[in-house]
């Protein structure tokens, strides 16, 4: 059989969906399954974005769109953007993907040789670790443990930037941690970012409509407008608009970069589907009351989970106060049995949960944590107090 290319030893299937896809095996053969594994909101979104995508159905121009994304639509992201404090920008500082993920491996071929550095924060989403090394970057992880909230301090980003990575990445709300950065935070590690010109920033901050506890949400480029230059802001309406399937993403980003990302647009997807667009259009320039009222949800969710978790001893779970994860430190399991099952890791603690009590989580060492593990608890009430009463169980049963 003829080689694939050399790039294909360093992709690996998403770990997320290979525990997504276990535990929808496992409820296919008639188990009672608690799925905390994938990342969905779990809502749907309005009437009107569906009469949108009905009537671009039918009004079907047979034609290709644009590489960047039609004109209303950058508009109706432009106009979105605005309510976070980004302005100033115009068409030309936006494109499109066929969701985030798409956009931020255009990201990475736009700005990455081989070889060239990238840095971020663990814990990450794993399609970063993927997306670096599919595209054969020098990847820096700062190490950003539990004891330390998951948050990378300013210290820490100074002593990477000296090395003059090519790419700064970066990611708030986080998934996998929930953590969400306060305005201080982010004023501080801005202040870091702008004495080190060479860099690229990217921010990834697709669940920013989902910040808890009055935290609010803050970015580089609101806070340093000079950052605006060399930052890019990555959106999506997967999260915020409860749309997943409809695969739509942004950018909005100096002026060269969204010009790169939509020549790889040109070659990669040509444009987004038409009636994506419409839906897409739709949802930004409708009634915003839908992610607000899931941003309420969630956190309310939130709690339960909380609570849940740090009622079990020894388990450490710094409070999420954005999207829909926590990210608890399970490594007080390490060492013990279950049911004569050792526990020796956090690939082996999530193995016996989903055996034993048919609770499906990712191990953290799909995130860069191995001490913890990820719950995704945008699921129904009933599951999600189903589903940790089980882990909760799991805990007291090990010897
Ligand atoms: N970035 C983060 C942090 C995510 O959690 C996800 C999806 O889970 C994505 C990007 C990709 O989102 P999209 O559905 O827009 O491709």
């Amino acid at each position: 059989m003829p080689k694939l290319a050399t790039r294909m030893g360093r992709a690996k299937p998403s770990a997320i969906m290979v525990i997504a896809e276990k535990a929808k095996r496992l409820k296919a053969e008639g188990r009672d399954i608690v799925s905390f594994s994938i990342g969905v909101p779990n809502f749907l979104p309005g009437e009107h974005v569906y009469a949108a995508a009905r009537e671009a159905l039918e009004k079907d121009s047979g034609q290709y769109g644009s590489n960047r994304g039609a004109d209303a639509l950058l508009d109706a992201f432009l106009k979105h953007i605005e309510a976070l404090g980004l302005t100033g920008y115009g068409r030309e500082n936006i494109s499109t993907g066929v969701g985030a993920k798409q956009i931020l491996y255009n990201l990475a071929e736009a700005m990455l040789d081989e070889g060239d550095e990238i840095v971020f924060p663990a814990p990450y989403w794993t399609s970063y670790l993927d997306i670096a090394e599919i595209v054969g970057a020098k990847i820096n992880i700062l190490p950003c443990p539990p004891e330390q909230h998951y948050k990378l301090m300013p210290a820490q980003l100074e002593e990477a930037l000296k090395r003059k990575p090519r790419v700064f990445l970066f990611n708030n709300p986080s998934n996998p941690t929930g953590m969400v950065y306060t305005r201080d935070e982010i004023a501080a590690l801005a202040d870091v970012l702008v004495k080190y010109p060479d860099t690229w920033i990217i921010t990834d901050d697709i669940y920013n409509t989902m910040v808890f506890d009055g935290v609010g949400y803050h970015n580089f480029v609101q806070l340093r407008p000079e950052l605006r230059d060399r930052t890019v802001f990555t959106d999506s309406l997967s999260k915020t608009y409860g749309m997943p399937s409809w695969r739509v993403g942004f950018i909005a980003a100096p002026a060269e970069v969204a010009k790169a990302v939509t020549t790889l647009n040109s070659n990669h997807i040509t444009s987004l589907p038409e009636v994506a667009t419409a839906a897409a259009i739709a949802a930004l320039s409708g009634p915003q009351d839908i992610p607000a009222k899931m941003c309420k949800e969630f956190a309310a969710k939130r709690d339960r989970v909380y609570d849940a978790l740090v009622s079990i001893p020894g388990v450490v779970c710094p409070r999420p106060q954005g999207a829909f994860y926590a990210f608890p430190d399970i490594s007080v399991a390490f060492g013990k049995k279950h049911n004569g099952v050792e526990i020796t890791d956090d690939v082996t603690f999530c193995a016996a949960l989903l055996e034993a009590k048919g609770v499906a989580c990712v191990p953290g060492s799909a995130f860069g944590e191995p001490r913890s593990l990820r719950i995704s608890y945008s699921c129904p009430d009933e599951a999600l107090d189903k589903g940790m009463a089980r882990i909760v169980e799991f805990f007291a049963e090990l010897s």
